[in-house]
């Protein structure tokens, strides 16, 4: 089988090709092409002899990211697009054009195993991880395809980011490297359900990313209903190990909470809100669950949810309610993959 040349970090693709008998200067114009010029096929690397290209071409392949659907938001301008990876499975990848650049939303997983009640994304369970250059291949897809620097990557598509650990560092050392895009570590969001072991071990790795929990519950008991990962990790146990993240990075964590009317939303709510993110130096990010057809789960009104905002600033929080970006196509989660697998499935059975 051949090898997966994109996921090698500058120093092991260093290795690869002198163990070919090449010299060292060659694997730094490979890495470029690869990684830099975001070529797609060795073809494209003109700088290198014919028999290099055929050799490499025998031994490695560029897997392919293939874009089979894009949709625009008339909106905002925020695309979503449907990637094919080389065995036939879907992800989703979102573009979003902010003031301060362009930014993109990636899967690290083909569907998730984690279950949480408000997220399409774990509807049909988890088929695999991602590889570090699946997910590389989604960002360098989108930076060819809108012709346009990515400045921002946030790890919160479909999947579960710390459930394909290994696969995510790898990624993330060759998306900030130097010799890659070289996307600033400040710049990348890793957002996870609250992992534990995981959360300590990414704190080890000393990067300069943003965590961001997922929190969507403020005690333990209501974070048990909608998050089955509550049941491994108690809220308490989650918290102490964001403080170890900030405490060894130096990065204040972002938690997230999706609003859902009628469900954690209320003034008791906002009271357990503050009690756990008071005295904690962080961020806070109110979302408004965006609703997906199997769960019939309600966004507050506009007016409750800027009042529930209003109510943390009172106690010091630093608190943003985030402003939808795409409202007009399947925004949410796991939704426009959903909506693929789903008529793919129909139409198998007809
Ligand atoms: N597994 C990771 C990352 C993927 S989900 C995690 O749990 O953090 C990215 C974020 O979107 C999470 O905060 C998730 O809880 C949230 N989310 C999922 N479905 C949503 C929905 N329908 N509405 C609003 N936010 C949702």
């Amino acid at each position: 089988m051949k090898k997966d040349i994109c996921a090698y970090t500058y120093e092991q693709l260093q290795a690869e090709i002198q163990a070919m008998g090449e010299r060292g200067f060659r694997a730094k114009q490979i890495y470029e092409w690869l990684h830099v010029r975001l070529a797609e096929d060795f073809s494209e690397m003109t700088n290198l002899s014919r028999e290099l290209k055929y050799r490499l071409s025998e031994q490695y392949e560029i897997l392919p990211v293939v874009m089979l659907e894009k949709q625009e938001s008339r909106l905002d301008g925020t695309c979503k697009f449907l990637f094919r990876l080389h065995d036939g499975n879907v992800v989703e990848s979102v573009w979003m054009r902010y003031h301060y650049g362009n930014s993109v939303c990636i899967s690290s997983q083909v569907g998730c195993r984690m279950g949480c009640r408000f997220c399409a994304s774990g509807i049909g369970g988890l088929a695999r991880g991602l590889s570090p250059s699946e997910m590389l291949g989604q960002v360098y897809r989108l930076q060819r395809i809108m012709g346009e620097r990515v400045s921002n990557v946030v790890v919160m598509g479909t999947g579960e980011p710390l459930d394909n650990y290994d696969s995510l560092l790898t990624f993330l050392r060759i998306l900030t490297g130097e010799k890659g895009l070289h996307i600033s570590q400040r710049n990348v969001t890793v957002s996870t359900c609250g992992i534990v072991p995981k959360m300590y071990e990414l704190a080890k790795e000393h990067l300069q990313i943003t965590l961001a929990l997922s929190l969507h519950g403020a005690t333990q008991e209501k974070r048990k209903q909608l998050m089955p990962v509550a049941n491994a990790y108690e809220l308490e146990e989650v918290l102490t190990a964001c403080d170890a993240y900030f405490r060894e990075t130096g990065r204040r964590i972002t938690f997230e909470y999706s609003l859902i009317r009628g469900v954690n939303d209320t003034e008791e709510d906002l009271r357990e809100l503050i009690r756990i993110l008071g005295s904690r130096n962080c961020h806070l990010n109110l979302i408004p669950v965006n609703s997906v057809k199997e769960y019939g789960l309600k966004q507050p009104d506009r007016k409750n949810a800027q009042n529930f905002k209003n109510k943390l600033e009172k106690y010091g929080i630093n608190v943003t309610l985030r402003r939808e970006l795409g409202a007009d196509i399947d925004g949410a989660c796991g939704q426009l993959r959903r909506s693929y697998v789903r008529t793919r499935t129909e139409e198998a059975e007809l």
